[in-house]
C-alpha cells in the first residue's frame, strides 16, 4: 500500500507572518492523519514554516529550486540553502513555472537530478494543456514531460519522486478532471514508469492528482486506486478546506 501525501502549494501567497497562523491553524484542526502531510510556501516563508511545523507531522517544502550549487545566479536558491533550513520536499516543474519562467523539460530534469542528490524529495509536476486534450495528445505530452524528467535517475531514486498529475486547465480554474478522466492518467504515467524502469518502481512510487482539488471533490478523487494523494492550490490556503481533504485521505 502506498502512503498518501497532501500537499498544499501555496504559490506566491501568504507573507511570513500570515505563515505562522496558518500552519497553527492547521496544527489545531489536524487529525494526526495517516497520510504524508507537506505544505509549500514561498522562499521567504520557509523559515517560519519549518519551525512552527516542528514536532507535528506537517513537513514544509519549497516550490523551486535552482541545479546550480552555488555562484552567480542572481535570485536563485539552491538546494543546500533548502536543505539547511530544514525544509524535505520540492515542487518541480509546476506548469505555471513552465509558463511564465520558462522552465523546460531539460530544466526540470536538471531539477529533480539536483534535488534528489540533495536528499530533498521532488514533487515532479506533469500536465497537459486544454488544447493537448482537445487534440487528443494527452498520454504523448504526459509521457514525454515524465520520460525526460527522469532521464539519468537512478531506479532507488525514482521510487522517491512524488509525481503530481495536473492538468493544466484544471489549476485555479475551478475545473477538475472527474475522478475516473484523473485514475487514467494516473495510472498511464504509472504504466510509463514501469516502461523506464519496472513493476516494482512504478508500484512503489507515488502519484497525486492537482487541479481545482478541494473539500467538496477530494474524497471520490482520492479513492481512485492510481491516485495517492492531491497537490493543493486554493484549498491549500484555507485550515478548513485543507484538513479536510487530509481527513479525506
Ligand atoms: C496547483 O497550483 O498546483 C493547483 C492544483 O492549484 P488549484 O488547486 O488552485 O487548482
Amino acid at each position: 500500500m502506498r502512503k498518501k501525501i497532501i500537499a498544499g502549494n501555496w504559490k506566491m501567497n501568504k507573507t511570513p507572518s500570515e505563515t505562522i497562523g496558518l500552519i497553527n491553524e492547521i496544527k489545531e484542526k489536524n487529525p494526526a492523519p495517516d497520510c504524508d502531510v507537506v505544505v509549500c510556501t514561498p522562499f521567504v516563508c520557509l523559515s517560519n514554516a519549518v519551525e512552527t511545523a516542528k514536532g507535528t507531522n506537517i513537513k514544509v517544502g519549497a516550490q523551486n529550486l535552482y541545479f546550480e550549487d552555488k555562484g552567480a545566479y542572481t535570485g536563485e536558491v539552491s538546494a543546500d540553502m533548502l536543505k539547511d533550513l530544514g525544509v524535505e520536499y520540492v515542487i518541480i516543474g509546476h506548469s505555471e513555472r513552465r509558463q511564465y519562467f520558462n522552465e523546460t523539460d531539460i530544466t526540470v530534469n536538471k531539477k529533480v537530478i539536483k534535488a534528489l542528490e540533495k536528499d530533498l524529495l521532488p514533487i515532479l509536476c506533469v500536465g497537459e494543456t486544454l488544447t493537448d486534450r482537445e487534440q487528443g495528445v494527452t498520454d504523448d505530452v504526459i509521457r514525454r514531460q515524465t520520460k525526460i524528467a527522469f532521464l539519468n535517475v537512478s531506479k532507488e531514486d525514482a521510487k522517491k519522486v512524488i509525481i503530481a498529475y495536473e492538468p493544466v486547465w484544471a489549476i485555479g480554474t475551478g475545473k477538475t478532471a472527474t475522478p475516473e478522466q484523473a485514475n487514467e492518467v494516473c495510472a498511464m504515467i504509472r504504466d510509463c514508469i514501469e516502461t523506464l524502469y519496472d513493476k516494482d518502481t512504478a508500484d512503489a512510487l507515488r502519484i497525486q492528482y492537482g487541479g481545482s482539488m478541494n473539500a467538496g471533490n477530494a474524497k471520490e478523487l482520492l479513492s481512485k486506486p492510481d491516485i495517492d494523494g492531491g497537490l493543493i492550490g486554493g484549498a491549500a490556503l484555507k485550515s478548513d478546506d485543507f484538513t479536510t481533504i487530509i481527513k479525506s485521505c
